[in-house]
């Protein structure tokens, strides 16, 4: 037998031999659905005489097609190149630009990203004179998008909404936008597929061609699919009918994007001759990986049901770490990696770290960057380089110096004042005349000629800065970084949007926040350019030369379809993973279903380590804030797990701290198990320290207003005062040597002396 057939199990083979007519494999993680479509190909073209440019495979992100390019080319002697390996997105852009006129556009079309659509919007609901107070504009773009996903175009949509008044207002702004679109001769994303469909349903001629063309099309991912994808999946394999879709029902991961879960659970009923394999194979993890995901996924409902099983041994069981803090968990992994990698256990590629949000990345890139361990982040770019970090520390940067000219002139428009490049250059030009930098010019707006209106938003700015400075003179660096969020309408222009991304934003925002707080908690003198300083050290690593052995960050939704031998699911908590939103939807049991799929792609990503971290503390928009582990751990089969399972032991650990004075109880209770732990705690401690983190966690205090204390920075110092802030205590100490400090009770880890 051929390379192709030999490194496949029977019903691998199954499906790689199955060329002819429909083919559903639906089959859990890590059993090579990937695979199954690479052979296939290279089988198609190897072994039937394919022509690799009859064939299509459909991938859901760049990364996933070249990947398999990759191993096509590998698989086959020669031509491997000109298989049509594409996401669904750049297909039909191949398609669009080749057929655009035939659906009313020219083929040299642009595509309009996320910002393009928001202004495009605007300007329709000023046209129809819609109060975007009330009517924002972002849900109009949501329902379009959803309209489109659904193939369904502003006529039907208008025809549909009839008699019910916010529908037609919809259907109205829909169909002005479409028209402005086409005016522009410009399409959206949903466009993109839209219009593909459009065309390949009406024109007769460029239908035929296309299923002429392609006698097999393969799919991955099927299971994030939504109709309209489907429909053109349908549309152009309707000629040979060789349609090869893979997916895995748990890992649909995209319905808030309208993926539909229905076209891999009808499937059949679209295709009644389909061809059903199962694999139940894993290739890819342990079993103690396996029963930890098959145990947390079997408590979603209406799954098909799927059993993994795997030779490739036991291995190690899942390990399982609760921290007091995010960044006692940030320190740990970043520790573990260096480690591993120092004992030759593994390559820094070999390891990655999956998070729920992207903000989480922060603390983490810190760590990293302290242990010189290299990383990558994979769909998204580094903490500080995001746009809203960088806005706002660039917005520091020039309260601190505004000789900064670069950091100076991204802010000067953001937001929006209306000073043109125009203005600028006039600015410049003043500056170069009268030996000034570019903000002392600006101070002097009023004098410089031709400025006009520009003038007054100038100064408007200027006094900004200026009043920025006196907040950061008087009450410190995070209360002036939230005058600046609070005065430019940042964040509140984030919420008006309310879309995925801007929540993605404003959590790095929040999460910029901590870092200041923090920064002046733990800090003998804090001063803003020191802390600029140190973010500077951080953000430069992207200077640092390119190394091809990086450790991978990424979020859960980007892991999809990867492995790595070694994985930390990191942040595992309720209210972070799964989400606060998802908790307290209206429709909880379902936004957690999905949430807990997620938590299947993560878990199964990993091939022979899996380490789960969570934190009992993080700081959350700067206030501290307790968590429990997340439920998606408590479902792991405690049979697979090395490390406790918190909720019995979180009691011991606060109880072991509160025996044996200020200690890292996770430290502890990592090590030891409960009942050590508990020997050395009197019972009676156990039982208040126990009732007391019923109520909420709060450690009793065991100094008052007035007691000495120690602190390991500051040294000793008086209480001088004790605030309950629900949560935790607020304490405030005056220092002999540095003064006064504010501080939260946990984290100060004070003693009394
Ligand atoms: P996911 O659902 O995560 O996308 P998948 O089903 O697509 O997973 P693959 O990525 O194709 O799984 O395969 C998982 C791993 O198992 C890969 O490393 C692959 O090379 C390996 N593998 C798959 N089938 C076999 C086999 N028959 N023999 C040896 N290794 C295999
Ligand atoms: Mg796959």
């Amino acid at each position: 037998m051929s390379k192709i057939l030999d490194l496949l199990n029977e019903q691998q083979r199954d499906g790689v031999l199955t060329t002819e007519g429909p083919v559903l494999i639906l089959a859990g993680a890590g059993s090579g659905k990937t695979r199954v479509l690479t052979h296939r190909a290279a089988y198609l073209i190897d072994e039937k005489g394919v022509a690799p440019y009859q064939i299509m495979a459909i991938t859901f992100t760049n990364k996933a097609a070249e990947e398999m390019r990759e191993r096509i080319n590998k698989l086959v002697s020669f031509g491997g190149e000109a298989v049509w390996v594409a996401t669904f997105h750049s297909s039909c852009v191949k398609i669009l630009r080749r057929f655009a006129d035939r659906v009313g556009y020219d083929s040299r079309f642009t595509i309009y990203d996320g910002d393009d659509q928001k202004s495009l919007i605007k300007d329709v609901c000023k046209y129809l004179d819609i109060d975007t107070k009330i009517h924002k504009e972002r849900s109009f773009l949501s329902v379009i998008s959803h309209a489109k996903e659904n193939l369904v175009g502003p006529e039907t949509f208008l025809q549909e909404a009839a008699g019910d008044f916010n529908r037609t207002r919809q259907g109205q702004v829909y169909r002005e936008y479409q028209a402005r679109l086409k005016a522009n001769n410009a399409l959206d994303f949903d466009d993109l597929i839209m219009k593909t469909v459009e065309l390949l349903r009406g024109d007769s001629t460029v239908r035929e061609y296309y299923q002429r063309r392609f006698h097999y099309i393969m799919v991955d991912e099927y299971q994030d699919t939504n109709t309209a994808q489907f429909e053109l999946v349908r549309l152009l394999a309707d000629g040979y009918r060789n349609l090869c879709v893979v997916g895995d029902d748990d890992q649909s991961i995209y319905r808030f994007r309208g993926a539909n879960i229905y076209n891999i659970l009808h499937f059949e009923e679209h295709y009644p001759d389909a061809k059903v394999i199962k694999l139940e194979q894993n290739y890819r993890s342990t079993q103690n990986i396996l029963t930890a995901a098959n145990g947390v996924i079997a408590n979603n409902t209406g799954r098909k049901d799927k059993s993994l099983w795997t030779d490739s041994g036991e291995g190690e069981k899942v390990l399982l770490k609760q921290f007091d803090s995010a960044y006692e968990e940030a320190e740990f992994v970043a520790d573990s990696i260096a480690s591993l990698v120092r004992r030759g256990e593994y390559s820094y590629r070999d390891c990655a770290i999956l998070y729920r949000t992207n903000a989480q990345s922060r603390l983490l890139e810190e760590k990293l960057v302290a242990d010189n361990i290299p990383y990558k982040i994979f769909g998204g770019v580094n903490f500080y380089a995001r746009r809203e970090v960088k806005d706002l520390v660039s917005y520091l940067k020039v309260i601190d110096n505004a000789q900064d000219d670069l950091a100076v002139r991204r802010v000067l428009n953001v937001p929006r004042r209306g000073i043109g490049a125009t203005s600028m250059d006039r600015v410049q030009a003043y500056a170069n005349s009268n030996g000034l930098d570019f903000y002392q010019a600006m101070t002097r707006a009023g004098q410089i000629q031709g400025l006009a209106r520009a003038a007054a938003k100038i100064l408007a700015f200027i006094s900004l800065i200026e009043r920025a400075r006196q907040v950061l003179a008087q009450e410190g660096i995070s209360k002036s970084l939230l005058y600046i969020i609070d005065q430019t309408g940042y964040v509140e222009g984030l919420k008006a949007e309310g879309t995925d991304e801007a929540r993605a934003r404003i959590d790095n925002i929040d999460e910029l926040i901590n870092k200041v707080i923090l920064y002046e908690q733990e800090t003998e003198e804090p001063s803003l350019n020191d802390f600029l300083e140190q973010v500077s050290l951080v953000a430069d690593i992207d200077q640092l030369e390119e190394s091809a052995d990086y450790v991978s960050l990424m979020t859960l939704h980007s892991a999809k379809g990867l492995e790595f031998p070694n994985v930390y699911l990191v942040g595992m908590e309720d209210g972070l993973f799964p989400s606060y939103m998802s908790i307290t939807a209206e429709n909880a049991d379902e936004e957690i279903e999905e949430e807990r799929r997620l938590a299947y792609v993560g878990i199964t990503r990993a091939k022979e380590h899996l380490t789960v971290t969570a934190a009992r503390m993080r700081m959350v928009r700067g206030e501290m804030q307790y968590a429990s582990l997340s439920r998606f751990v408590e479902e792991i089969p405690a049979e697979a797990i090395d490390g406790n399972l918190p909720d019995r032991n979180r009691a011991d650990a606060f109880a072991w701290e509160n025996a044996e004075g200020p200690c890292y109880g996770s430290v502890a209770y990592a090590r030891g198990n409960a009942a050590e732990i508990r020997k050395k705690t009197s019972a009676q401690k156990y039982a208040a320290a126990a009732k007391n983190f019923g109520d909420g966690g709060k450690e009793p205090l065991d100094y008052q207003v007035g007691d000495r204390v120690f602190h390991l920075k500051f040294g000793e110092g008086q209480v001088t005062s004790l605030v309950d802030g629900g949560r935790d205590y607020e304490v405030t100490v005056d220092f002999d040597r540095v003064g006064s400090k504010k501080m939260f009770a946990t984290f100060a880890k004070l003693q009394r002396i």
